[in-house]
């Protein structure tokens, strides 16, 4: 007999269905989320901080919505806890991103997700780890230390947002929210269990998202259960006047795009990405679920994707390029840290010099480099004449299929310390997400299978066209629901 879940491992469609009943109140549900980080963050250290007092304010007043008679229909979040990466701005909480070039400072505003989360109901708590400036795969470059796997605490959770993967994968919170720039949300999802979702760029509003490179940034939710996630998409989905990125295009209800059948649908199979770095217990996995959508009905067909190999090196090109002028205003003056010097330059050397991490200074340094009069054709230009060719790559595979199917990440979660001395090995482990970003579009990583010794998750990556989630949705939820690896549980988080 497996012990019952606890009330912070349940999903977010349990909980409602049981606020809604009034079987449980959102301040019992808040209190197990605290109970559980009491119980395991001190191994895992998903959290650099939370404000406990602040969350159970939220969670007394959704309580008083439940029982004034406020539904989840009117409130899909109504008393739900979701967890916050420490890049996305809550008004009057601490906002670091993973840096000490911060110092105290608290943030003046709310990002508009932030707003949404909480119209829709959410208790919006905690700040979650990730790598400075959520440059890493591996939640390793955080100035708040190392988070680590709730599957295995020799192993790193992936990252940026491995504070938000393990988090929900531990049961800390019931979903959360990451940003992924070139697999942030994806690949720790896959390393840590649970399911993360990329929107598509100008799906969800960036305002209020401390930016890394904008052009590639975007924010999306993680959950155990596609269903969720649906959920937790549909409520931060949407124009913001305030992000003139974001596209006024309308946001489909996702939960009912679930229930549409995927038969006939078709799902590329890109050639090139069958390298030879990719772990065997990976390849056996994805293959396995390629099998699975077969059987539910779905054509599998070849697809090319011939720019793939140039994906890394244009992503480090244009992320950095990007990071290097958004990084600017960290200067000692704006914001937070400051150490003074004898004139304003020594200033900001001393504050920049002494406040950011190693990869923060060699992505700034690099960024600088390609953007450099003499080096900018050379370098930035040609990227992102590549960049173009990879997003043409992928609208024209999506003429001849629905979705297309990755692994997620190369390997399953690999050990802290394995790679953070070889930058260029770390970069690589982004091979399959980096792509998504440039081209724009969406991608979803749920599990698909462990490997044996030690048993870690695997993931698999779903890719979409331009505003094309509801169709990625139901393929993961179709999948999802013929098999059993997302109710797995990390052995972290019992007892
Ligand atoms: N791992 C990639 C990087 O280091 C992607 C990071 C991200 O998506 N924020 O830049």
């Amino acid at each position: 007999m497996t012990a019952p879940l606890k009330l912070s491992q349940q999903t977010v469609s349990q909980l409602a269905g049981r606020l809604c009943r009034r079987e449980v109140s959102a301040r019992e549900v808040l209190v197990g989320c605290l109970e559980q980080i009491q119980r395991v963050d001190g191994r895992i250290h998903a959290f650099i901080s939370y404000d406990a007092a602040d969350a159970m304010a939220q969670a007394e007043a959704a309580d008083k919505a439940l029982a004034a008679g406020v539904t989840h229909r009117e409130k899909p979040l109504l008393g739900i806890p979701v967890g916050i990466k420490d890049v996305i701005a809550v008004r009057d909480q601490p906002l670091n991103c993973g840096s000490k070039i911060l110092g105290q400072f608290i943030s003046p505003y709310s990002a508009t997700v932030i707003e949404k989360l909480k119209a829709a109901g959410a208790v919006v708590f905690g700040r979650l780890n990730m790598d400075e400036f959520a440059m890493g795969s591996s939640t390793e470059n955080s100035a708040f230390g190392v988070t680590r796997n709730p599957w295995d605490l020799t192993r790193t959770p992936g990252g940026s947002s491995g504070g938000s993967a393990a988090a929900v994968a531990a049961g800390e919170c019931i979903a959360s929210l990451g940003s992924d720039t070139g697999g942030s949300i994806r690949q720790p999802a896959a390393l840590c269990g649970c399911i993360g979702f990329k929107p598509t760029y100008g799906r969800v509003s960036r305002y209020g998202l401390t930016a890394f490179a904008s052009s590639l940034d975007q924010i999306g939710p993680f959950a155990r259960e596609v269903r969720d996630v649906a959920t937790v998409l549909g409520v931060i989905s949407g124009h913001d006047p305030r992000d003139s990125t974001s596209v006024p295009v309308p946001v489909p209800d996702y939960g009912a795009a679930l229930q549409n059948p995927i038969k006939g649908l078709k799902l590329g199979l890109p050639k090139e990405y069958m390298i030879g770095g990719l772990n065997a217990e990976v390849s056996a996995a994805v293959q396995a679920a390629v099998k699975q959508f077969e059987k539910l009905g779905a054509e599998m067909v070849e697809v090319s994707l011939p720019h793939t190999d140039y994906a890394v090196a244009v992503y480090y090109i244009v992320a950095t390029a990007e990071a290097s002028a958004n990084l600017a205003r960290f200067d000692g003056i704006r914001y937070g840290a400051r150490v003074d010097g004898v004139d304003p330059t020594d200033l900001y050397c001393k504050t920049r010099g002494a406040g950011f991490g190693a990869e923060v200074k060699r992505r700034i340094i690099l960024g600088a480099y390609v953007l450099s009069s003499g080096y900018h054709d050379a370098y930035y230009l040609r990227a992102q004449k590549v960049r173009t060719l990879i997003r043409r790559d992928f609208l024209e595979a999506f003429e001849k299929v629905d979705a297309i199917i990755t692994p997620t990440s190369p390997t399953a979660a690999f050990k802290i310390g394995e790679k953070t001395d070889n930058p260029l090995q770390m970069y690589l482990s982004d091979i399959f997400t980096i792509s998504c970003n440039l081209a724009g579009i969406c991608g979803l990583s749920l599990p698909c299978g462990f490997t044996a010794s030690p048993k870690l998750p695997i993931g698999l990556q779903l890719l979409g066209k331009p505003f094309g989630e509801e169709t990625i949705l139901q393929l993961a939820h179709a999948y999802e629901q013929s098999t059993a690896w997302h109710k797995e549980l990390p052995p972290e988080t019992t007892g």
